[in-house]
């Protein structure tokens, strides 16, 4: 019950806007995944969709961002598994674990599993590693077989990977969809700074932006929020404590480009 709880998950709705870029990762979604969910009357037979997503690329791209969208766009509800607590805690028993997750998710259909670094628990060598493992591993394939198997069953299980060749060929044919989710473009970095920036006082002006997108190639979506994140705190960190306790909200200084310059020395 406990791991169950933690891992449904409500959480704040997250609209495709709300991740820059990826456009064209958005419309398979769209047209794969999401709708089918929302109008399964509508894709049964040659058009039943896929049961198995897997989503690889470098870290901190939005993989999570991604399932989380198509969870709310889908009006499904959300379990996310994170499987180093699950070989940690329920040694032995986590093959267990694995047959109440897809049974209460298919109680709550639509539904979605979200299992990030899915490599960690279904690679290559795990299958090797030890009797508990491979009967976990053969506790997933005989779930996502099952889903694939029942157009009635409306659970989704989407993998997140920072490495896809570690993954078991088993496991990975059943992810029938494999997405790559690529580091982002300049645009896209443009899109997530001014969206960071707009939340506080800035005096940024758009060639700045530009100029900060520029900067930060070969950044990841999360290195950039990191970097805006640092940025942003450069007012109140000029700040003593006792100044900070009395300060207006209007007071603030303006974040600078100069304080996007230091932070781009520190992230
Ligand atoms: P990991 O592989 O490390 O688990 P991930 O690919 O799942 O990472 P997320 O957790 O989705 O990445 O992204 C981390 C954070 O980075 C997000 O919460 C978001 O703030 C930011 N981010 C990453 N990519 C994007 C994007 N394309 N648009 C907007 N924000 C992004």
């Amino acid at each position: 019950d406990h791991i169950l709880g933690e891992s449904m998950h409500d959480f704040k709705p997250v609209a495709w806007e709300d991740i820059a870029g990826l456009e064209s990762a958005k419309s398979t979604f769209l047209e794969a995944i999401i709708m089918p969910l929302r109008r399964p009357d509508l894709f049964t037979g040659v058009r039943c969709p896929p049961r198995g997503v897997l989503l690889f690329g470098p870290p901190g791209t939005g993989k999570t961002l991604i399932a989380k969208s198509i969870a709310s766009q889908a009006k499904a509800k959300f379990f996310s598994i994170n499987p180093s607590s699950l070989t940690s805690k329920w040694v032995g028993d986590a093959e267990k674990l694995v047959k109440t997750l897809f049974a209460v998710a298919a109680a709550h259909q639509p539904a979605i599993i979200f299992i990030d670094e899915v490599d960690s628990l279904l690679s290559k060598r795990s299958a090797n590693e030890n009797e508990s493992t491979l009967r976990l591993k053969n506790e997933f394939l005989i779930h996502l077989d099952g889903a694939a198997s029942n157009e009635e069953i409306r659970v989704l299980v989407i993998g997140a990977t920072n490495r896809p060749q570690e993954l078991d060929e088993a496991v990975r044919r059943r992810f029938v969809r494999r997405l790559y989710v690529p580091l982002p473009t300049r645009e896209a970095r443009q899109k997530i700074i001014e969206k960071l920036i707009h939340q506080v006082k800035h005096n940024l002006d758009v060639r700045q932006v530009i100029e900060l997108a520029e900067l930060t190639d070969g950044y990841s979506g999360a290195d950039v929020d990191t970097l805006c994140r640092y940025a942003s705190m450069a007012p109140l960190r000029s700040l003593t404590p006792d100044q900070m306790e009395v300060i207006e909200t209007h007071q603030l200084p303006a974040v600078t480009m100069d304080d996007f310059k230091q932070a781009l020395r520190v992230i």
